[in-house]
């Protein structure tokens, strides 16, 4: 084929920086793998039954937000919700990896949003329909710079506020997944490749936004995200 008969859209790209804060250069996103429920005091709040496994959805590449844009407030919702997460940026391919090769496929990590419309959310449940109007809709995925990483993945404090109050703050140490089994479960179901990314679920604390909210997203050791929903 010699020629596109459209424009390619542009691919989404995430900054990278070093260990010390320093910009690395950009990161094409492939796509967007989520978990849901991976925290047991979200997946009470959600309603869900104790011994229900997380699982996977995902949302189109070209939902990122990168630092420095704000995401608008999606039409057909009178409930957007936040939900602060760890952000798994994958630099290796990966198909069906064990959890002890698990972290080598790791880029780095970042401080995501997964924005939901939880209204319609709700409904789909109800309905038993897909979710993808519901998580996977233009801007629902605001996320930091990555933060380059090699070892042992972070397991520090995570944090949400919104016009400065504390809305959402938990311990990535308290995933039901962590890390390296969200990896290796992942690459069972996809073949995992550079440039995917994986929102890793929420804790407790999920709630709505409005416009003109400023919200602030912090995973300890790995970063800091600020938008304004406009
Ligand atoms: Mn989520």
């Amino acid at each position: 084929m010699d020629e596109f008969v459209i424009a390619p859209a542009p691919v989404p790209v995430v900054p990278v920086e070093d260990e010390r804060g320093a910009a690395l250069g950009g990161f094409p996103v492939r796509r967007i793998l989520c978990v849901g429920r991976n925290y047991a005091a979200h997946r009470r709040e959600m309603g869900g039954d104790d011994r229900d496994p997380p699982f996977f959805f995902s949302k189109p590449a070209d939902a990122v937000v990168p630092p420095g844009r704000d995401p608008a407030y999606p039409t057909r919702t009178a409930d957007l919700h936040h939900e602060v997460e760890l952000v798994v940026a994958i630099g290796g391919a990966g198909r069906d990896l064990d959890v002890a090769q698990a972290l080598d496929a790791v880029y780095g990590y970042a401080v995501g949003v997964d924005l939901t419309r939880r209204d319609l959310q709700a409904r789909a449940k109800d309905k038993g329909q897909p979710w993808d109007a519901a998580k996977g809709f233009d801007d629902s995925a605001p996320i930091s710079a990555i933060r380059r990483w090699q070892g042992p993945a972070p397991t520090g404090r995570i944090t949400l506020s919104v016009n400065g109050a504390v809305k959402q703050d938990g311990s990535v140490a308290d995933m039901i997944w962590n890390v390296a089994e969200i990896v290796a479960e992942a690459s069972k179901l996809w073949g995992l490749a550079p440039g995917d990314l994986i929102y890793t679920g929420t804790p407790e604390g999920v709630g709505p936004l409005v416009r003109g909210d400023r919200v602030e997203g912090e995973v300890e050791g790995v970063g800091k995200l600020t938008f304004t929903v406009r």
